[in-house]
């Protein structure tokens, strides 16, 4: 059961705004970009929201009131992950009013997915969410900061000032188990070269301790940001919960900030920790920037020792350059990590070249290609196998159309209506780095030269 402090009802001449989420109800009520726009739209006096999401009535009535998606005047789709296109489509394909897209894919390059919108929204939108519900047409939508309806040559990226945290929520049986969702930042200090946050987020904000909510409906609570632990007060703020008797989990730890402080403040809150080395040989960390050493992971596993029963670690494979000499030296560190944490579980995914980042130039499956992608991938796997370590590998196929549908242009949208991936390979490749891309239109505030310059660094020097 859903505890929800914003459910209304609906008066005639009200605005009715459908908010879909393209996933399972689990990930929508674990969304806070999500909750923050389900409460603003709420708020504003003439309208009224409801949700929608695929495990509920199919994503064709409301979760609320089970109201028919037709019966509503605006759909607002947010999507988080490029295969929740798939069914959005076929939703929007089905609804008559007016439909906006926005999300982090969005943010990237909505061109696969232009022909079934009306908008799209290229940024955060709290600040626009009043002007977008007002908004009775397209032409009434255009000019709104971040909106794109097509027609423009150009769009720059909206952020807004992160201020006070809302007071309510909804609480549900989310991700994070049944919590109050906790925002304390935007964006990330970090430069990591396959991140997508670091250039759609920019700049890093984060959330002052006295602009948090302070009594919560709720036991639990759950600490989002992008790189939480790089909050300048992270004790602080986790402690103040924790004296509070709030039980808390952060949605991911640095592992060269997990001190003994604050693995105890999460140890009496949870039993598993997880960490993303991403690789594991110098030379690839240094390739993906993450800041990160071999040794700092080890280090986190013993300051885990004791405290926590299980550890999970995530990693990339199809880096620039990655051999298997650099894949073994993965199943090395997860063997070391075992020495201090009996139970170690890992994920490893191919890596999707993404927009705007400095690998946006480059192919699928790394600078070896897919075969050996497919090598590296079962040799972790064997390996990790013999020694009783859990992996899950992600579907190659599946991460390779979800590179397909962030690169390509809108000839991709076929694929939607019956078309083959094999037709679209070719955003697989590498691009040539003075050719035009798809996505170029979207202002993220960086330059690209600056972009080629890296991506060229990486290139030539590992
Ligand atoms: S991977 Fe994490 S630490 Fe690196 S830039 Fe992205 S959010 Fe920041």
């Amino acid at each position: 059961m859903e505890f929800n402090p914003f459910a209304k009802k609906y008066r005639k001449g009200m605005k009715r705004v459908a908010l879909l989420y393209p996933n399972k109800y689990v990930g929508m009520v674990s969304n806070v970009g999500l909750q923050n726009i389900y409460a603003s739209i709420n708020k504003i006096d003439d309208a009224i929201c409801e949700r929608f999401c695929l495990d509920v009535f199919d994503g064709l009535r409301s979760v609320e009131t089970a109201t028919p998606l037709n019966e509503f005047d605006l759909l607002l789709v947010s999507f988080q992950y490029e295969m929740d296109y798939f069914a959005a489509v076929e939703i929007a394909k089905k609804f008559k009013g007016l439909k906006i897209a926005g999300g982090p894919c969005v943010m990237e390059n909505p061109e696969p997915i232009k022909k079934y919108f009306d908008a799209f929204f290229i940024g955060e939108v709290e600040n626009s969410l009043a002007d977008i519900v007002k908004a009775k047409s397209v032409e009434e939508l255009s000019g709104i900061p971040g909106i794109y309806t097509k027609k423009e040559d150009r769009v720059k990226r909206v952020y807004v000032k992160i201020e006070k945290h809302i007071e309510k929520e909804i609480i549900a049986d989310g991700a994070f188990g049944r919590c109050f969702l906790i925002e304390i930042g935007r964006g990330c200090i970090r430069k990591c070269r396959f991140c997508i946050v670091r250039q759609i987020y920019s700049p890093p904000r984060w959330r002052k301790i006295e602009d948090l909510p302070e009594k919560l409906d709720s036991e639990k609570i759950a600490i989002i940001a992008p790189s939480p632990t790089d909050h300048p007060r992270i004790l602080d703020l986790i402690q103040n919960f924790a004296e509070k008797g709030y039980k808390i989990s952060l949605s991911s730890v640095r592992a060269d900030s997990l001190n003994d402080e604050l693995a105890e403040i999460l140890s009496k809150s949870t039993r598993s920790i997880t960490l993303a080395p991403e690789t594991a040989s110098q030379k690839l960390l240094d390739v993906v920037n993450k800041g990160l050493t071999d040794e700092d992971i080890i280090e986190a596993a013993k300051v885990a020792e004791n405290r926590f029963e299980k550890i999970k670690l995530y990693y990339l494979i199809g880096l620039p350059n990655e051999t298997l000499e650099d894949v073994k030296k993965i199943v090395e560190q997860v063997m070391n990590v075992k020495k201090f944490v009996k139970k170690v579980e890992i994920s490893v995914n191919p890596l999707v070249p993404k927009p705007h980042t400095p690998f946006q130039w480059l192919p699928f499956g790394g600078t070896s290609g897919v075969a050996e992608l497919k090598k590296k991938a079962n040799f972790i796997i064997k390996e990790c196998k013999k020694s009783g370590i859990d992996v899950e590998v992600g579907n190659i196929k599946e991460f390779a159309i979800q590179t397909i549908l962030s690169r390509g242009d809108e000839s991709v949208s076929k694929i939607f209506e019956g078309g083959r991936f094999k037709e679209f390979d070719r955003f697989l490749n590498s691009i040539d780095v003075d050719s035009e891309l798809p996505w170029d239109f979207i202002d993220h505030g960086y330059s690209k030269q600056r972009l080629k310059k890296e991506f060229f660094e990486v290139i030539e020097n590992f």
